[in-house]
């Protein structure tokens, strides 16, 4: 996929987005029907093939509602909200899933932030991407320090992991669709991420912790016009 994107660069991200998805369903859909060829041809099937064919509906289930996502009509559902309160409902959805790896996530703001203008569920779904990859690059547990800040202008807020951090090579490619080193990633958190950012009038930066990790800070206008 990648190799495949690295050609298309001239495309346009809907061009690259319809291209990896193209890539990204038919290699399921190649094996799925495979499968069901040797069922047909009454081949005996155990029941790996079963787990396998329900791994691939999975991944294509996953890509589908996150492209869903995307392709939503994006109304600017703003609100006033208290993001140090979204953050605190983000972080304790995430913590099951963290505990899960012995991972703690720890939530800091400064006293009394004032609240921001925001569509509330995107901005959730920024901070559930971003402490989803933290949980995900440690194996072996550790904390992510989820980091409130604010200024007379921007409202800043930092997730840092203690994982291997990002290597120099991939960082330019981190945040094109379907770029991913996992397993079963899809590759478009941080795309999906960027864009809401932007949407905010926001940016994100990332950088390498100063032992171990990732730090990924999202600025924010306090007032965005
Ligand atoms: P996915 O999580 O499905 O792989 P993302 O767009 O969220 O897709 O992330 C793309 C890639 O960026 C990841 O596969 C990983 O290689 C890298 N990445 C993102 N966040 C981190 C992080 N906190 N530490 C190290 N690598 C990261
Ligand atoms: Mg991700």
């Amino acid at each position: 996929t990648t190799k495949h994107l690295a050609q298309s660069e001239k495309m346009n991200v809907a061009g690259q987005l319809a291209a990896g998805i193209a890539h990204e369903i038919r290699n399921p859909l190649t094996s799925l029907k495979g499968f069901l060829q040797l069922m047909e041809a009454g081949v005996d099937v155990d029941g790996q093939y079963f787990k396998i064919m329900k791994e691939e509906i999975e991944k294509m289930e996953t890509i589908t509602s996150e492209l869903l996502y995307i392709s939503k009509p994006q109304p600017h559902h703003r609100k006033t909200v208290s993001l140090a309160e979204l953050l605190a409902d983000v972080c304790t959805l995430m913590r099951s899933q963290a505990n899960m790896h012995e991972i703690d996530i720890r939530l800091t703001t400064d006293t009394d932030p004032s609240d921001i203008e925001c569509a509330p569920s995107q901005m959730k779904q920024v901070f559930i991407n971003l402490i989803k990859n933290a949980i995900e690059e440690m194996e072996d547990g550790g904390v992510v320090q989820v980091q409130l800040q604010q200024t007379e202008t921007e409202t800043i807020v930092e997730v840092q992991d203690e994982g291997p951090g990002i290597p120099e090579k991939i960082k330019e490619k981190i945040h094109e669709p379907f770029f991913t080193t996992k397993e079963n990633g899809t590759g478009l958190g941080l795309m999906i991420t960027d864009q809401i950012i932007k949407e905010h009038y926001g940016h994100l930066t990332i950088k390498d912790a100063p032992v171990k990790g990732t730090i990924i800070r999202v600025t924010l206008p306090n007032h965005s016009g």
